[in-house]
């Protein structure tokens, strides 16, 4: 049956994503093997538990999909644990903690202040984190940069069971080596037990291409999404380079967090997983670099204040910069179709809600085909309608003869409805 109500706004949302730059630094579109993985057979199939050790018969074709997503995922991330299950990064946030801290009591975890770039999972009083756990925080250095010492000092006052890192809007690679010897040494001269956890949910595709340090090689977990960088389906992921925290982290994952596995998702994340191996996956991934950067240093030579860039997002601060907040610039680009999102700044003296930057990112726009000289041009237009300079009228069409050049976001052919 045809219907019509929700297939209206499948060609909506398809004509605003073709017809739009989409910045948001945590979005990418899958290619479409992997919407198709979503869309399939595997959504009908009830599976709790593991491959070889289900709870319902009919799992021997699930098992093999699924068996695939966990060895291509160890591939791609040289780990010998992978549990493909987390229906969201949220939900592998939470069953990792549990995982490492349980039979300690009140369990303490140290992580970045979240102002300052680390998500709502990570200590947030509005999220399980900070219910369950008791949360303390390093801040950033006066740089807006990661400061090993402050680190340090932090671990050595708070004394945590558990280190956190892997942030939602910082800009600079982390060396994850040097705050796992850190952790090492506090360890050693304190006699702790202080473990590392890295949430890699930004990164994963950065991670994947072998263009940053690997936090596999150094955390005692690691999780991540599967939908950022890392182009695959919406969900979550927990790699381990220990094998003997398996038995705790999947059962942490199913039966303590989750119930039944999403394996059409699982289908999905095989296939992006597989993707991600291709020699391409590279190529793509230093194109959002060069893309990243190309944008950010465009902003700096126009004289706004903009944070360096080593990842795939930097942050603009548009308070100083054009005299507006986060929010009223959000909305401004959104009306001539370009989809940011407002965001805190190290320092940052406006709330939560309003905020004095903008964060942006390049991960969906290269998946398109965006090239430096596209980068340069978002940066001016962008500039030049927060300035006042350009009208919206202008502006749109400049974003329309960008999207134009791009490949189009294809369309799913379902027989009955349209995406
Ligand atoms: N961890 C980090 C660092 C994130 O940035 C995000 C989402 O933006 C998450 C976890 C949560 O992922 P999800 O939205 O899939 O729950």
């Amino acid at each position: 049956m045809l219907d019509k109500e929700i297939s209206f706004y499948f060609e909506q949302e398809l004509a605003r994503q073709n017809d739009g730059v989409e910045l948001i630094a945590s979005e990418n579109y899958p290619s479409i093997s992997v919407r198709e993985a979503q869309g399939s057979i595997f959504t009908c199939k009830y599976a709790e538990g593991y491959p070889g050790h289900r709870y319902y018969g009919g799992c021997e074709n699930v098992d093999a999909v699924e068996n695939l997503a966990i060895e291509r995922a160890k591939k791609l991330f040289g780990v010998p644990y992978a549990n493909v299950q987390p229906h969201s990064g949220s939900q592998a946030n939470f069953a990792c903690y549990h995982a490492l801290l349980k039979g300690i009591a009140h369990p303490k975890i140290l992580s970045l202040t979240l102002n300052d770039g680390g998500h709502l999972t990570h200590g947030s009083p509005v999220s399980f984190s900070s219910d369950l756990y008791q949360v303390s925080f390093y801040p950033l250095g006066e740089d807006g940069k990661l400061d090993y010492s402050i680190i340090k000092t932090r671990l050595w006052e708070e004394k945590p069971d558990l280190l956190l890192a892997g942030f939602s809007a910082y800009p600079y690679e982390i060396s994850f080596s040097t705050i796992r010897k850190i952790i090492d040494q506090y360890n050693k001269e304190s006699n702790a037990h202080c473990l590392f956890m890295v949430d890699m949910a930004h990164i994963a595709g950065i991670v994947a291409a072998g263009l940053c340090e690997n936090p596999c090689l150094y955390a005692d977990a690691v999780t991540s999404t599967t939908h950022k960088t890392l182009r695959g389906p919406r969900g979550g992921l927990i790699l381990s380079r220990d094998e003997n925290r398996k038995k705790d982290l999947n059962s942490a994952v199913f039966p303590y967090a989750q119930g039944g596995p999403l394996e059409h998702v699982i289908a999905g994340k095989a296939v992006a997983f597989g993707e991600a191996l291709h020699p391409d996956f590279i190529s793509y991934m230093k194109d959002v670099l060069l893309n990243t950067k190309a944008c950010a240093l465009r902003f700096a030579e126009l004289g706004a204040e903009v944070s360096g860039t080593e990842t795939h997002l930097f942050l603009l601060n548009v308070l100083n910069s054009y005299g507006i907040n986060g929010r009223e610039a959000q909305v401004k680009l959104e009306e001539i179709g370009i989809t940011t999102n407002k965001n805190m700044i190290h320092g940052d003296t406006l709330k939560p809600k309003d905020t004095s930057g903008l964060r942006i990112g390049f991960a969906a726009v290269t998946t398109r085909g965006c090239k430096e000289e596209d980068a340069k041009e978002i940066a001016d237009i962008i500039h030049h309608v927060l300035k006042g300079n350009l009208s919206k009228e202008e502006a749109t069409k400049k974003v329309q003869i960008l999207t134009k050049k791009w490949k189009k976001i294809e369309k799913l052919q379902f027989s009955s409805i349209s995406m």
